[in-house]
């Protein structure tokens, strides 16, 4: 099932999942590039993830709902209960499981808090045998999300808990920030060849104006400084850093 990007703002990713009728989208945070998605691939709107409740996650909900073709009147939205306000219809919580029939889709959903108290993340298939996981502000690209709600001790078990999966596992993060990440890195591990050569990927792919995403779980163990914090105290003093970094 081609799983597309469709860009946002200036660095989010709506990511898109289609058949040839139906398109599923998770954390439409807009709704213009979505309704251009719609419109140049002939699909009808089918369902709506939202991982949780910033606004550059959620705020295009309305307006889809209001002019995108649908599907049907009453298209699932889930999410966590902190976004009913926003347009969330089905709340989602740790053990669920979404399905979309039709399309061959069936995702789990994992509570992630962290970045804000109420993230989850999606985990699952979507026709086929590969494992994908849509993340949203959780896990990025050698990076993760900043504390916005969340404490450290719970992004820390988060973050831990998404690195059990299996490292084929595909990564949808809601941002293209892994350039910025992997300077980082790169400050904080000095010399370490891996996170070197990925740094060079990013820049090279970046310039030409190419996306990073999705990733491979078994990229972000090897490149991720985020998932090697062994304690909570490590993890913050990481995620503290990142806080004040800026790229030379
Ligand atoms: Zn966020």
């Amino acid at each position: 099932m081609p799983i597309v990007e469709i860009p946002a703002f200036t660095d989010n990713i709506i990511w898109g999942l289609q058949d040839g009728d139906h398109l599923l989208v998770v954390d439409p945070g807009e709704a213009a590039p979505v309704m251009r998605h719609l419109e140049r691939e002939g699909l009808l709107l089918c369902g709506i993830l939202i991982t949780h409740h910033h606004a550059d996650h959620v705020g295009g909900i309305g307006d889809l709902l209001a002019m995108a073709p649908l599907a049907s009147l009453d298209i699932p939205i889930y999410g966590p209960s902190a976004c009913l306000p926003h347009g969330v219809n089905t709340v989602v919580q740790e053990g669920d499981v979404v399905e979309f029939e039709s399309m061959d889709i069936r995702l789990s959903v994992f509570a992630v808090p962290g970045h804000t108290e109420d993230h989850i993340a999606y985990f699952g298939f979507a026709s086929d045998a590969t494992p994908r996981l849509f993340c949203g502000d959780t896990l990025f690209a050698a990076g993760c999300g900043r504390l916005l709600g969340g404490t450290a001790a719970q992004l820390h078990s988060s973050l831990q808990r998404l690195a059990q999966l299996p490292p084929e596992t595909v990564i949808y993060c809601a941002h293209e920030y892994t350039l910025g990440n992997l300077l980082f890195a790169s400050h904080a591990h000095p010399g370490h060849e891996g996170i070197q050569t990925r740094l060079s990927e990013v820049r090279a792919r970046r310039q030409e104006g190419r996306s990073t995403l999705p990733t491979l779980l078994s990229t972000e163990r090897a490149t991720n400084p985020f998932l090697w914090a062994a304690n909570v105290s490590e993890f913050a003093s990481i995620r503290a850093a990142k806080d004040v970094f800026r790229a030379p």
